[in-house]
């Protein structure tokens, strides 16, 4: 099956540029691209109404003199229930993601496409002129009064898998069952913070410590190295990334990366074809590993270290949501966002979103 075809909750933060190469590498920790001043907003509305359709993908936007802004397209309107929903998730968010989400350069909706919904966080580089903007876009079909955190969490297994739509193999996959009412403002936040967590991992260069990261030729050494220890040294194969890192990681690629653990490991590639086939034991034991262990706080999360830092970010954002806690069941299981925050693991992950300055409402 063709990869490219599950684009759900893209990111991006694109290759390397010629045109970077002409200037001298940045030697100091970046300066954030979360600029300015954030008017009051208590009920989210001022944040809804600068929401706007967009068609533009940035990883097609080019480089240097060819790059071209997403932009947006006034001839789809967002729909006033869409606003509401933007405008009470906004209010759900703790202050340290408002101060972010009010500093964006500009937020977008993405209308579905044959491949599926689909969302994008983007930080511009200075090889993308003027280089100092951050964008973050969210699917219009996510803007809906329907989903629970936990429908969403197996929404995004079975984009991984290839069985969106696929009912009955569907039926055969061990799910999250909400243990909370529904509260679909806590779902749409939950992509919100995705996103938004991939703008910031680039907007802080947090992965690239290693100055081979081809990024660091625009952007220089993160304010702390903390992802090399708390993010690899803890989780993952320290030589598979550093041979393969990357500014743009498309969903559901793994690249080269695989999980320190054996027993986290997979390769998603072989599960998908196994579940074309219909087979979900390999699967079903791996949903298993990672929500009984202290490792990953989602399955998204055992994909790649980038992953691994947004997930931390999105489930953290979850667990200081106002508002209800969010809790499932898997099996006998009974999951707690913010108990599972706790493990030595994660929270030494948590620690150093707080250490790059992610859990603070200031630029
Ligand atoms: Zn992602």
């Amino acid at each position: 099956m063709k990869l490219n075809a599950l684009f759900p909750f893209v990111l991006l933060v694109a290759g390397y540029s010629a045109q970077a190469a002409e200037n001298p590498r940045p030697t100091s920790a970046p300066v954030s691209h979360f600029q300015g001043t954030c008017e009051s907003d208590p009920d989210g509305r001022k944040f809804a109404a600068r929401a706007c359709y967009t068609r533009d993908n940035p990883a097609d936007a080019g480089y240097g003199a060819e790059y071209k802004r997403p932009a947006c397209d006034k001839s789809v309107p967002v729909t006033p229930p869409q606003r509401q929903l933007m405008a009470r998730t906004y209010v759900r968010a703790p202050d340290y993601m408002k101060g972010k989400l009010c500093r964006l350069t500009q937020i977008f909706v993405t209308e579905d496409n044959t491949e599926g919904p689909w969302g994008w966080g983007y930080w511009e580089g200075s090889d993308r002129p003027p280089g100092t903007g951050v964008f973050v876009a969210i699917s219009g079909s996510e803007l809906k009064k329907v989903a629970s955190v936990a429908e969403r969490e197996n929404e995004t297994v079975d984009l991984l898998l290839g069985v969106r739509g696929e009912k009955k193999k569907q039926a055969r996959l061990v799910r999250l069952k909400p243990e909370s009412a529904r509260d679909p403002e806590l779902a749409i936040l939950g992509g919100l913070a995705h996103e938004l967590g991939h703008a910031l991992l680039a907007d802080t260069n947090a992965d690239g410590v290693d100055e081979h990261h081809p990024r660091r030729e625009i952007s220089g050494p993160p304010q702390s190295p903390c992802f090399e220890d708390a993010i690899i040294g803890t989780s993952w194969d320290a030589d598979r990334f550093h041979h393969n890192m990357t500014r743009w990681v498309a969903f559901g690629d793994q690249g080269h990366n695989r999980p320190k653990n054996r027993e986290l490991r997979f390769n998603l590639y072989r599960l998908r074809e196994r579940a074309e086939r219909g087979r979900f034991d390999r699967v079903n034991d791996l949903l298993e590993r990672i929500y009984r262990g202290p490792e990953f706080v989602t399955v998204p999360a055992a994909i790649r270290p980038e992953e691994d830092f947004v997930e931390t970010y999105k489930e953290k954002v979850l667990s200081d949501a106002a508002g209800q806690s969010v809790e499932f069941r898997f099996g006998r299981q009974k999951i707690s966002v913010s108990a599972r925050l706790k493990s030595d693991v994660v929270d030494k992950k948590v620690e150093c979103l707080r250490a790059l300055g992610l859990l603070t409402g200031q630029p």
